[in-house]
């Protein structure tokens, strides 16, 4: 679970270019603009990261015409992701532990986009318990996890801003999941219409096998649609072999999707040598789509060339472009 807002140290303190009331601080990987003045490094402050949806109290009355939403912003040309307060903020009681999860005490909830009707789709069960669901940490809380595994060989595909897939092939049951749920067939719901379109049952069958398959929907009335793609389609990501419970390695994920003529998200690098620059991987986020170059992509999701676990967490992350943020997600 993502902890939104949490007791973090001060990591450093920069001055912004041209402006004398505010500075650059950096929390874990995150860079913001804090009131200068107001923090010394070294200092332990309440970081709220970006989606956190504040209580309607007082002290966080400026966000009132943001929804209440703590959202990427950019002041003095400074990107800012997230905010400091002083612990001052917290209620009666011992909170004062680097690293503690404050987001409940606080009443902090999480922003979460709204999901269409023809997305969501109707329940058949809950997600399958053979299979992972998809998901990705962000770089930014994963300093320590990054200097471990620097140098490891890995691959960089695009992430796409859509709504997550898993279909599967379970002894001859075809089942077809979103992000949190199983679906019952509906001709309506667009998981489904994508799998009828591209007889992505039958695909799964041929491999005689139980596999599932996770990728992102992406196209019209999807999130923003920010690709301005005409109607809907998937782009896979993964490849779970059921039985062995893993992922396959990226050279045969990418032979399997292109044997069941399917297509991966774009891949961006097949041979990045992963580096702990955190603010130089967010740099590298910055890019158009390779699927319309007219379009911010909304990231990259890095993975080692042979899957790993690691203490239970899969080796894979994602590193979100702020120029996407700053322009779409409004
Ligand atoms: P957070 O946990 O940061 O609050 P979130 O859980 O809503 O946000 P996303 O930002 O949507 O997560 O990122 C994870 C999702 O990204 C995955 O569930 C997957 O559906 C999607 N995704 C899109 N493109 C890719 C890709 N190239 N590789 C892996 N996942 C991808
Ligand atoms: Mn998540």
């Amino acid at each position: 679970m993502r902890k939104l807002a949490s007791i973090q140290k001060i990591k450093s303190l920069e001055p912004i270019k041209g402006a004398d009331a505010i500075e650059k601080a950096q929390v874990l990987g995150w860079q913001l603009v804090v009131k200068k003045g107001e923090f010394n490094v070294g200092d332990l402050c309440v970081y709220c990261e970006i989606d956190c949806l504040m209580p309607d109290k007082p002290e966080f009355e400026f966000l009132k015409s943001k929804k209440m939403r703590v959202k990427t912003i950019k002041l003095r040309g400074q990107v800012s992701q997230g905010i400091c307060f002083p612990l001052s903020i917290l209620p009666a009681g011992d909170y004062t532990e680097e690293g503690l999860d404050v987001t409940e005490v606080l009443g902090i909830e999480k922003y979460e986009a709204p999901i269409p009707a023809n997305l969501a789709g109707v329940m058949k069960g809950s997600f399958p318990s053979f299979i992972p669901k998809t998901d990705e940490p962000r770089v930014q809380i994963l300093q320590d996890f990054i200097d471990e595994y620097k140098g490891e060989k890995c691959y960089i595909t695009e992430k796409l801003d859509g709504s997550s897939v898993t279909y599967y092939m379970k002894n001859n049951e075809f089942g077809v999941c979103s992000r949190n749920l199983e679906l019952i067939e509906d001709d309506k719901n667009s998981l489904w219409k994508v799998a009828r379109e591209l007889d992505i049952e039958n695909k799964l069958r041929s491999l005689n096998k139980n596999y599932a398959i996770q990728g992102e929907i992406v196209g019209e009335a999807i999130q923003k649609n920010t690709l301005k793609l005409r109607g809907q389609t998937v782009f896979f990501f993964n490849i779970f072999d059921i039985d062995a419970y893993k992922y396959v390695d990226f050279n045969e994920f990418i032979s399997l999707i292109e044997l069941l003529r399917l297509t991966t998200v774009p891949v961006v690098d097949n041979k990045y040598i992963l580096g702990n620059d955190i603010e130089e991987l967010v740099e590298m986020s910055v890019a158009r789509s390779l699927i319309n170059p007219k379009s911010w992509r909304e990231g990259i999701v890095i993975r080692p060339y042979k899957e790993q676990f690691i203490s239970g967490e899969r080796f894979s992350f994602k590193v979100i472009n702020p120029k996407f943020l700053l322009k779409y997600d409004g």
